[in-house]
């Protein structure tokens, strides 16, 4: 079974302001820290079956194969939105485990995108030229069936202070890098102390002019948006860019709304990243609902990804041809800067490879 890291062990530094297992709002009530949340994630097939109201027979079998090759895990805030005694629910499957995770299947690989090749450094993975991906952590606050890092050599890319400083070395000899992105598993999993000091020493290197933060956890657990984090990112000098990842309007509340509200007055650019799935955002209205609703809430559509191949996943495939057939149905209906890039990224590529909608003429569409 794939475990990464234990919550409480990436959460353990917290700066002094937050390393509390619950603090007091304005009103004096007691509200959980998010590293409490995160600890309290569920954890197990009977666990997230439980708590939805579903049987076992027939989920749990199917459940138990795929947890034991990639191990569920599910924060308390996401649970929340999902409906009760939906098998269905669309959030509910992007972390329900299901026997197909372990049929082999011709041409669903452990590492799709080929990264274990750009490894420039214990950490640092460079595909783009202008670019370079910091792995901070192997941990997530929520495990998406779909990833395609399921597989990921994770322990293999922990950093220690050796590794940083290396990392470093790189980066100031490589001026062709203007921008980082933290990236992982999530990397606003790290506490905040250790990422306020990425921050400062990524911003010290001249040619660094945008830090960019890959993560979900302001989705799955709205309350990681915290004064702590706030504070670090508004004291950084450089430009700063959160993608976060949202594939359904379902997975937005009023929690994550105020939480990205509160990331743009710190100064933060926000856009969102989807992968489409069979199954969960694979319907025109579901994807146009979603970008009015993210835009409404201060993010930019950003990038639609197109399936990546990964082992264990293949269930959640949509064709090309679907998907491009989808993309034009959003351009019926939305302004164009509400419709997220369909894209591809391919092994070896300079770049994400837009795929061509034009696959097929809209008016033969029939999905
Ligand atoms: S949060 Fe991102 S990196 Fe983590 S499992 Fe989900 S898709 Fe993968």
């Amino acid at each position: 079974m794939i475990q990464r890291t234990p919550a409480r062990i990436e959460a353990r530094n917290e700066a002094p302001s937050s390393n509390v297992a619950s603090q007091r709002d304005q009103a004096g009530s007691s509200i959980q820290s998010w590293q409490q949340i995160l600890a309290d994630s569920v954890t197990s097939p009977e666990q997230l079956l439980t708590r939805l109201g579903l049987p076992f027979e027939p989920w749990l079998k199917g459940a138990n194969a795929g947890h034991r090759l990639f191990s569920v895990r599910v924060p308390e805030p996401f649970l929340r939105r999902m409906q009760h005694g939906n098998a269905n629910d669309p959030l509910l499957r992007q972390v329900l485990p299901l026997a197909d995770e372990a049929l082999h299947q011709p041409g669903y690989v452990r590492d799709p995108l080929a990264e274990n090749t750009a490894i420039q450094t214990t950490g640092l993975i460079r595909k783009y030229q202008s670019r370079a991906l910091l792995m901070v952590t192997g941990q997530c606050a929520i495990n998406c069936r779909y990833c395609f890092r399921r597989h990921f050599p994770y322990d293999s890319q922990r950093l220690g202070p050796e590794d940083r400083r290396q990392v470093l070395a790189s980066l100031n000899a490589s001026p062709d890098v203007n921008e980082v992105i933290l990236s992982g598993g999530d990397p606003l999993a790290v506490n905040d102390r250790l990422l306020a000091q990425w921050a400062r020493a990524l911003a010290e290197v001249p040619h660094i002019k945008r830090l960019r933060i890959h993560s979900r956890l302001p989705v799955v657990i709205p309350q990681r948006v915290c004064d702590a984090l706030l504070q670090w990112l508004e004291a950084t000098p450089i430009q700063k860019i959160l993608v976060v990842h949202v594939n359904h309007p379902a997975e937005l509340d009023t929690a994550t709304r105020q939480a990205f509200a509160r990331l743009k007055q710190a100064g933060v650019t926000l856009l969102n990243q989807s992968v489409i799935l069979k199954g969960v955002n694979d319907c025109a209205d579901t994807l146009a609902t979603l970008s009015e609703e993210l835009f409404d809430a201060g993010v930019m559509p950003y990038y639609l990804h197109a399936f990546d191949p990964v082992a264990g996943a293949h269930h959640f495939d949509v064709c090309d041809q679907t998907a491009a057939r989808l993309v034009q149905d959003l351009m019926q209906r939305l302004p164009g800067f509400l419709v997220p890039k369909l894209v591809r990224e391919l092994p070896g590529e300079a770049s994400k490879t837009p795929v061509d909608i034009n696959y097929q003429p809209a008016e033969t569409a029939s999905y």
